[in-house]
């Protein structure tokens, strides 16, 4: 009995696409069961007002968050929070994903794409002909300027990745940063001197109102000609259109997309059809299930036990 005063039962509701819990009901009961949490999930029959916490993630029923009066917190399946955050009925605090895991994913794909392009590996793999092209040795990375547009937990951990393998990293980001071995810019003029030197540009920033179009027609003219571009982060950060002309322009030699105004990409979109494109279907990073359940466990039990929510959301910055 005294446990049970101790450590109430908590009530959660999985606010997700159905699809997705057959994948997190059992990492997440192993999770509450290791943090030591008591929890009942709620049903479709459980009243809004008795829901102590809430899992979301984009896709699932739940738009109107007026109701769960007694909610604490609203925690992110996602990194990436763009449509919840402006949800003006959402008054509890929102927690975004952030996980080891999320990163690892990341990472992997990121040098995975920054290496095909510095290596020119689609001239030999592409290529295999019987032509000799033995002038296609390509640079080492030590010579290879690779730039990261958002140094958050994501970028930070790429830039790092990349670091180790000697490429010649600039990083930008809102505030100014330091992180070893790695060029840190900021603000207007660090962007300008980011992408001035950037000979493959990775853009890990989040979307709001202010990254919107952050690569749009007169940045990507300050790209050096030939640059390549890979885009992990979200779709908005890129002006379609713009893209589309500096990929005729020849300004840029390549984009490698996984994100997309539109998820599922359009068929008819011209992406898929440029040769210019690599389209990838928003797989960088996937939250995987079972340490994705630990983070949020680990911010349930953090909260009863009165401590600060971790990756907490600023509304007002939107990320
Ligand atoms: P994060 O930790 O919040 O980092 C965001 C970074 O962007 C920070 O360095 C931030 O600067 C910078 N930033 C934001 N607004 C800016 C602005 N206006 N000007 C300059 N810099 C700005 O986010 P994260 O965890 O690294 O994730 C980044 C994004 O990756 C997510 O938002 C999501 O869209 C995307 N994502 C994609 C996938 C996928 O599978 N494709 C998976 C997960 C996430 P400060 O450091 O100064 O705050």
């Amino acid at each position: 009995m005294s446990i049970a005063r101790g450590n109430p039962m908590q009530t959660v509701l999985f606010a997700a696409p159905a699809r997705l819990w057959a994948k997190y009901q059992a990492p997440l009961a192993e999770a509450f069961r290791q943090a030591g949490l008591r929890v009942q999930m709620a049903d479709a029959t459980t009243p809004p007002e008795t829901v102590d916490y809430i899992i979301f993630a984009p896709g699932g029923l739940l738009a109107d968050f007026t109701p769960y009066r007694r909610t604490r917190a609203v925690l992110s399946l996602w990194a990436g929070v763009e449509r919840i955050v402006t949800n003006p009925s959402l008054t509890q605090p929102l927690a975004r994903m952030v996980d080891p895991a999320l990163s690892e994913g990341m990472v992997e794909w990121v040098t995975g794409h920054v290496l095909r392009h510095h290596l020119g590996l689609d001239a030999h793999i592409l290529g295999q002909d019987g032509i000799w092209r033995g002038a296609l040795t390509p640079p080492l990375a030590r010579e290879r300027n690779v730039a990261i547009l958002g140094l958050g937990e994501l970028g930070r951990a790429a830039a790092t990745a990349l670091a180790s393998l000697n490429f010649r990293v600039t990083g930008w980001s809102r505030a100014p940063r330091e992180l070893p071995g790695i060029r840190c810019l900021s603000g207007a003029a660090g962007l300008a001197e980011t992408l001035a030197r950037a000979e493959i540009l990775v853009t890990l920033l989040p979307d709001t109102p202010e990254t919107e179009n952050l690569l749009n027609a007169a940045t990507l003219a300050r790209l050096p000609r030939g640059a390549v571009i890979i885009n992990p982060g979200r779709g908005r950060l890129i002006d379609d259109a713009a893209l589309l002309a500096a990929l005729d322009a020849g300004q840029i030699a390549h984009a490698t997309l996984d994100v997309f105004r539109t998820e599922p990409l359009p068929p008819d979109h011209p992406f898929w059809a440029h040769p210019g494109v690599t389209v990838t279907p928003h797989i960088a990073a996937e939250t995987r299930p079972a340490s994705a359940a630990r983070v949020v466990a680990e911010n349930i039990r953090r909260d009863l036990a009165g401590l600060p929510l971790l990756h907490l959301v600023d509304r007002a910055r939107g990320y």
